[in-house]
């Protein structure tokens, strides 16, 4: 029987072209017809015939059995996402649930009350999905704010480049297996059950590798150190997971390749600093610039210049927003926030005492008037 899992993605009445009412007897015509027609002895070196006999073969393995035609009719009731309910044994451990993580045929194997099969996941012969990839990357502050495109470099499972992922030595191929004749399962009646195994010849793939591939032994995988391209959106922060689609593990047997998570790191700026979209800036302003006001020359992450106006008297701590100048998201441009800081000079010239001297004796009242003290 074929791995259990594929029974929501497969509709095996289409495959062997029959209406889901069709009867027993139609089910088996119409399959000996298609075995004939597709037979790998009538179509050597025709990989598409063996890929469609193979289909057939596995479609008429469930629904030319009327027993397990009624349980495939059952399973494909819940709908594709049925699985996402089942709560128990083998079960996905979390809310989410994807198909490319756990064998859906443990959890139906539970659900039907039948052995898991042997070899554990990784051993089917449906596609799966390739492994998610993490790496790390680290970015200077400017790269993080503008964006860019780096390379990353990457450990993991890559197809064998000797043999492209078939296992099989350059020059020849992967054999139909003969015991199981590329279903992958060998049935067996035990009275009112048929019980299916995975075929021991071939492990379940339904082929084997007569001469295997001397990179790879056979597996078709190789751990290969590659470059992967990644472009870095404008405006990411430090700590922020990139996921970048499809740029993981490769899948096996035709399934979708995994994500890459690329964790980003980004070097602190001497002058700026981010809260979110917005860039910040401290600039030092002398007691009489923020007193009389003055014009304020600061630069901006691009390497431009603006000048602020400061109005006279401007308190420290007083934050002056450069409209545009942050950091670029979907949403737009962030602002550039300059907050001023008034510098008290920490040594005093004789004529500067005098002349603060002169300024404290001109001034009256006291700004802590309200404390009440
Ligand atoms: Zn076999
Ligand atoms: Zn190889």
């Amino acid at each position: 029987m074929a791995p259990q899992r594929e029974w929501f993605e497969k509709d095996y009445y289409q495959i062997l072209g029959v209406p889901e009412s069709a009867s027993q007897k139609e089910i088996t015509r119409a399959y000996r017809k298609l075995a004939r027609e597709l037979h790998p002895d009538a179509n050597p070196d025709n990989p598409k015939a063996e890929e469609r006999f193979k289909e057939v073969s596995a479609a008429y393995d469930v629904i030319g059995d009327e027993a397990k035609r009624k349980e495939y009719d059952e399973v494909r009731k819940l709908g594709p996402l049925g699985g996402m309910g089942f709560g128990g044994p083998g079960g996905a451990g979390g809310a989410t649930f994807d198909f490319g993580a756990t064998d859906l045929g443990d959890l139906l194997g539970g659900l039907f009350g039948r052995a898991r099969r042997p070899g554990g996941p990784g051993r089917g012969t449906g596609p799966r999905r390739g492994a998610d990839l993490e790496t790390d990357l680290h970015l200077s502050f400017r790269e993080a704010v503008k964006g860019v495109t780096t390379t990353v470099p990457l450990v993991s499972d890559a197809p064998c480049s000797t043999c492209h992922g078939s296992g099989a030595r350059p020059g020849s191929a992967p054999q139909i297996c003969p015991q199981c004749h590329g279903r992958g399962v060998l049935e067996e009646n035990q009275g009112l059950f048929s019980f299916s195994t995975p075929c021991p010849a071939c492990g379940g793939r339904g082929t084997i590798i007569a001469d295997p591939c001397p990179t790879c032994s056979g597996t078709g995988v190789e751990r290969r150190r590659r470059e992967v391209r990644v472009r870095i959106p404008a405006g990411v922060d430090d700590g922020q997971r990139i996921r970048l689609k499809g740029r993981g593990g490769p899948g096996r047997n035709g399934g979708p390749p995994g994500d890459l998570f690329v964790r980003v790191h980004v070097e602190r700026d001497p002058l700026f600093g981010r809260a979110g979209r917005n860039l910040t800036l401290t600039v030092p302003i002398t007691f009489d610039e923020a007193a009389l006001g003055t014009r304020l020359t600061v630069p901006t992450l691009d390497g431009e210049k603006v000048t602020l106006k400061i109005p006279a008297g401007t308190p420290s701590g007083k934050v002056f927003r450069v409209k545009g100048r942050g950091v670029p998201d979907r949403k737009g441009v962030g602002d550039l926030l300059v907050t001023v800081q008034i510098a008290v000079p920490t040594k005093l010239s004789p004529e500067q005492r005098e002349a603060v001297e002169a300024f404290a004796a001109a001034s009256s009242g006291s700004p802590r008037e309200h404390l009440g003290v």
